[in-house]
């Protein structure tokens, strides 16, 4: 059970003034947001995502992570959760690209743990929050070459379940380079039904089906 205030009940959670609209957010601060229905290709995978970074998108996630916010948190799953409604994926196992205990203990939360609980309770989906680990302390991407960023992400992660006849869906927050989710694939290894990725936001798309 959600329990924010009174308040943030009937309120936008972006301005505070104006009644909610949609995904906690009043009609203004919607509009603002940029929703898609894009993906991207991770190596013939399907990852789907329902925000462009950018703007407010960007702000939103970054509060997140510092703050910890609930009421943010409620926002990125509800918005995670329609998108794995809408592309039918609910009887999908919910994995998330893991962080390391150090990084989790830095930031004092999980945060797309978080987020994934809060998914998999809106669609009661199965959850296996330790299905992948994250093994090697990794450095930050973006001061890396490509050929860097590949080196630095070889064998950060490690399986630690069957999902051998499972449909599996891995859950993340934004897709940058794609580096991240190759390196998932490659880990898993085709041990797997199948596989798709959802994110909450994409610094780019691939392909445009429809603006929402
Ligand atoms: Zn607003």
């Amino acid at each position: 059970m959600r329990n924010f205030s009174l308040l943030f009940q009937k309120r936008c959670i972006i301005c505070h003034e104006k009644k909610q609209f949609k995904y906690l957010l009043c009609e203004d601060c919607y509009e603002k947001l940029i929703f898609v229905d894009c993906y991207r290709d991770i190596d013939d995978t399907d990852c789907y995502f329902s925000l462009l970074h950018q703007g407010l998108t960007k702000k939103l996630i970054y509060d997140y992570k510092l703050s910890r916010k609930e009421v943010v948190r409620y926002f990125l799953a509800d918005v995670i959760s329609s998108k794995i409604k809408e592309k039918n994926l609910q009887d999908y196992t919910l994995l998330i690209v893991p962080s390391t205990k150090s990084t989790i203990n830095r930031r004092g939360f999980d945060h797309i743990h978080e987020i994934a609980k809060e998914v998999a309770n809106n669609l009661d989906m199965e959850y296996l929050p330790d299905a992948i680990v994250k093994v090697k302390e990794t450095k930050i991407q973006h001061n890396l070459s490509q050929l860097q960023r590949i080196e630095n992400l070889k064998g950060a992660f490690k399986v630690n379940a069957d999902l051998s006849n499972r449909k599996i869906l891995v859950l993340d927050d934004i897709v940058t380079t794609k580096n991240t989710l190759r390196e998932i694939k490659r880990t898993l290894n085709g041990n797997y039904v199948d596989l798709k990725f959802v994110a909450v936001s994409s610094r780019s798309n691939e392909k445009y089906y429809n603006w929402v």
